[in-house]
């Protein structure tokens, strides 16, 4: 069967006799190379890019190698913005495309090098369309020469200013010159639904983007503690979640009454073990919440060694209360590493913003670095923590996918 058969044309917002002089093919992210999973990647990617070029005018068609989009002038460069945000995406090319015949190939070609600016080409051929009747080398040779003849330049195959890229398909032949880089990686949601517990730092929207791209849809879990912590570092934890969703489209924040858990440990546990109580219930909480939302891991932002809490002797005590496992994307990262990062993805200025998190209230001066199993659990003896953790999940307050948007402009 021919791997290169169009399996669905798609058409949104198409305007009978509209112009959509504009072509652009999407090469496809990281691809398992199994063809159910293949099936799957295509359909989860599909999706996603209608929800991210929602409002915009566009008709789009796929194949098991790639995805067509044709749009038109006003919409192309907002649509390729746009596109360089989704997980999934190898690249992104404008092209042009006609007909398998050599004269039709050749005018395009001279067409399209007549409006660039360059000293030195190459023509690159790739035909996977073996009817036509030269091989990609002589064709790039050809093609070459017509350049030659019509424009003031010369060949260059090391270094050159531009190339000219000719595929010969079944579906046409394509030509373009440039290759914008996508996201890479897999379409948020092949691989189902993991717990984000995002707070308002550095690390865990960075933990977040990153789990994204590895094809897992994410929820969020914020703990808070009023009126420890204010509505301005609740609005923040969101602000961030609504950058982080432009590159999922799908996140909504849970919201957790954290504060009488929060109270109670500061009464009851001595300090240096305050921080991995609220850990030990922060990770409890998530666990339960996280089966009640489908979710099959919890993501988190910590990072080995940063503090106390997250040495390897207290990531192995906090890990205790849970069998659910715990991805931590930025674990082996230094922080420089992470912040790099969430200065690409533009949590970063956000991140800074000096409000308080429930991990900053009620620290202690001396936490404990290797704190002991035992111990923890002595003193979660010390108050009802079952009842207190029930009730904080009863009262989690959900902020849906909309009103995240809508918080943009918030702070
Ligand atoms: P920073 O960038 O300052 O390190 P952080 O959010 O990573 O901020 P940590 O104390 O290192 O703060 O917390 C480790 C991880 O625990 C966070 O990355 C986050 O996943 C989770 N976490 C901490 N506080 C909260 C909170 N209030 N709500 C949800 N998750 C939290
Ligand atoms: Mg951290």
């Amino acid at each position: 069967m021919n791997k290169h058969r169009f399996i669905e044309k798609t058409t949104f917002q198409y305007k009978r006799g509209a112009i959509m002089d504009k072509l652009i093919f999407i090469k496809y992210g990281e691809l398992s190379t199994k063809k159910d999973n293949r099936k799957m990647f295509i359909k989860i990617l599909l999706k996603n890019i209608k929800n991210k070029l929602e409002g915009l005018f566009y008709e789009i068609e796929y194949t098991t190698s790639r995805m067509y989009i044709k749009t038109n002038a006003h919409n192309l460069k907002e649509i390729i913005n746009r596109l360089t945000e989704v997980f999934g995406i190898h690249s992104i090319v404008i092209c042009d495309r006609v007909n398998n015949n050599k004269k039709e190939i050749e005018n395009k070609v001279i067409e399209v090098v007549k409006d660039l600016q360059f000293n030195t080409f190459k023509v690159e051929t790739k035909r996977s369309n073996k009817s036509f009747p030269m091989t990609s080398l002589e064709f790039s040779k050809y093609i070459g020469g017509v350049v030659l003849k019509n424009v003031d330049c010369s060949v260059d195959v090391h270094n050159p200013d531009i190339i000219i890229n000719i595929e010969i398909r079944t579906e046409g032949t394509f030509i373009y010159t440039q290759e914008i880089n996508g996201l890479g990686g897999y379409p948020v949601g092949v691989q189902g639904k993991g717990m984000l517990m995002l707070s308002g730092g550095i690390d865990s929207p960075v933990a977040g983007y990153l789990a994204l791209k590895r094809g897992v849809d994410l929820e969020c879990l914020y703990f808070e503690s009023p009126p420890h912590t204010s509505l301005e570092a609740k609005n923040k934890v969101i602000k961030l979640a609504s950058i982080v969703n432009k590159y999922s489209g799908n996140l909504k924040v849970h919201v957790v009454p954290f504060t009488s858990i929060q109270e109670a440990i500061y009464k009851n546990v001595p300090d240096t073990y305050i921080i991995t109580i609220m850990r030990r219930m922060m990770y409890r909480i998530t666990e339960r919440f996280s089966k009640k939302r489908n979710c099959k891991v919890i993501v988190n932002g910590e990072s080995i060694g940063q503090v106390a809490s997250q040495t390897l002797t207290s990531m192995v005590v906090i890990n205790n209360v849970t069998n659910m496992p715990v991805i931590r994307p930025v674990a082996c990262l230094d922080k420089l590493e992470i912040i790099d990062l969430s200065l690409k993805i533009g949590t970063y200025e956000t991140s800074i913003l000096p409000f308080e998190d429930c991990c900053t209230i009620f620290v202690p001066r001396h936490p404990v670095i290797n704190p002991e199993l035992d111990k923890c659990i002595e003193y979660e003896k010390l108050f009802d923590y079952e009842a207190l953790i029930n009730d904080c999940i009863n009262n989690i307050e959900t902020i849906n996918n909309l009103e995240i948007n809508n918080y943009n402009d918030l702070l």
